[in-house]
């Protein structure tokens, strides 16, 4: 952060601009590096009203999407861990994960692209061994495969949220939750943020928006889209706890698509999770007027494919609840300077960043800072967008 034309006098350091998964990991790594931090959150921390709402996201580090998130997996679990540590609360459960698909599917390739990219200890597995160690997948399509990741697991997204917060504050931050910035406006000296009640000056602003970004970043080509999800009970007498069925990303007997979820952790307080592949296109919805409603029939296509692929689950849902997710073209997030160099961005969550949040509060972090990044995040650039990427 070097600031050879500082003018007069500013309220912060940096302002960081939504307090969701990835912003209050933000807030926290900046504070722990000893900048003066305002963080600014519409809700309050752990609400569910944006991404990060839903009890449980899956944590993998065989990340199929990209090579290159496997070293942001792992600084992540290291900082879920050191957020567990403070918070004095589990946020990660290490369940291990299973992939089932057809040798050729992207589910598979992608997860043995990356582990084989990072050394990482996948277990392939034949259908027989499939159906012995995990019976609840016994249902496979002819010639489905496995692979085994010992490291996957799942998250607790409100709780790491209010963690992070917690531990931003711990650090020096100062968070006005219930706060809405309306505007950020940068300059050359600085950037001005606008809430309704009050007027800020800082040197750098991280917009960490999640569905939002866009009011701020209207450049990026950010697409914000409503998703219901479902959780699912075991049928009498049938057991879909956690141990039984672990996290899995897995085809569907007799369909062409896939569907991930995880078994129920009763001591947690949540059954069975199961949802549909998100392949677009995407109805672009505006964050602030999501239907909350989840409408009937809206459930019917994941219940008929619970049915087909798991017999000792209910296929009728146990409970739902919508949530906002935010693609861009290429599935990938968007994280670091945008084109004002007093603007860095951290989102674009394409419906895989929860597992990363915490380590993408460090790469926001050490864009602002300008600090070298842990780990090459050139495909999250944002600037591969425009003309100028
Ligand atoms: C159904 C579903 C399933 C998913 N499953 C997984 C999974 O299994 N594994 C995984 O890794 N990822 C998963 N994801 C993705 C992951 O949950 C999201 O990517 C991530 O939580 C988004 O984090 P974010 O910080 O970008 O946004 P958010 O967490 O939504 O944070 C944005 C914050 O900014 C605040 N804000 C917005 N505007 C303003 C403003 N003007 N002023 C002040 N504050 C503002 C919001 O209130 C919010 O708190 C899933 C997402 C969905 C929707």
């Amino acid at each position: 952060m070097s600031d050879t034309h500082d003018t007069g006098t500013f309220d912060a350091d940096v302002a960081v601009i939504g307090l969701g998964a990835v912003g209050s990991s933000a807030a926290w790594r900046l504070a722990a590096r000893g900048v003066d931090v305002l963080g600014f959150e519409q809700f309050e921390p752990g609400h569910d009203w944006g991404g990060s709402t839903g009890k449980t996201r899956l944590f993998r580090v065989a990340c199929l999407e990209h090579p290159g998130l496997t070293p942001v997996a792992r600084r992540a679990r290291e900082l879920w861990r050191e957020l567990e540590a403070s918070a004095g609360q589990p946020l990660f459960f290490e369940t291990g994960g299973l992939i089932v698909g057809q040798p050729d599917s992207r589910i598979i390739t992608g997860t043995i692209a990356a582990a084989e990219a990072n050394g990482l200890r996948v277990e392939r597995l034949e259908a027989d061994e499939i159906a012995s160690r995990f019976p609840a997948h016994a249902r496979m399509n002819p010639g489905d495969v496995g692979l085994w990741d010992p490291e996957a697991g799942l998250l607790r997204p409100e709780a790491a949220i209010v963690a992070a917060v917690d531990a931003a504050r711990g650090a020096g931050a100062r968070v006005l939750t219930g706060t809405r910035v309306t505007a950020i406006e940068p300059d050359a000296d600085g950037v001005t943020i606008r809430t309704d009640a009050a007027e800020y000056r800082v040197r750098h602003v991280a917009v960490t928006s999640g569905p939002w970004i866009g009011r701020f970043v209207p450049d990026l080509p950010l697409t914000p889209h409503r998703v219901v999800m479902t959780w699912f009970r075991a049928r009498d007498g049938h057991d879909a706890n956690v141990d039984v069925l672990p996290v899995f990303i897995r085809t569907v007997p007799g369909h062409d698509t896939w569907i991930w979820g995880h078994g129920a952790m009763p001591d947690q307080g949540f059954d069975a999770k199961v949802g549909p592949e998100f392949d677009g296109p995407f109805t672009p919805g505006d964050p602030d007027a999501i239907d909350r409603v989840v409408h009937p029939g809206e459930t019917d296509g994941i219940r008929d494919l619970v049915a087909a692929t798991f017999p000792d689950l209910d296929p009728e849902p146990s409970a739902v609840t919508t949530c906002i997710m935010t693609h861009t073209p290429d599935g990938l997030f968007v994280v670091g300077a945008t084109e004002h160099p007093r603007v860095v961005v951290g989102g674009g969550c394409s419906g895989h960043s929860f597992k990363h949040a915490s380590a993408l509060g460090e790469l926001v972090a050490q864009s602002v800072v300008g600090e070298t990044a842990f780990t090459d995040a050139s495909f999250m650039d944002p600037l591969r967008f425009s003309a100028a990427g």
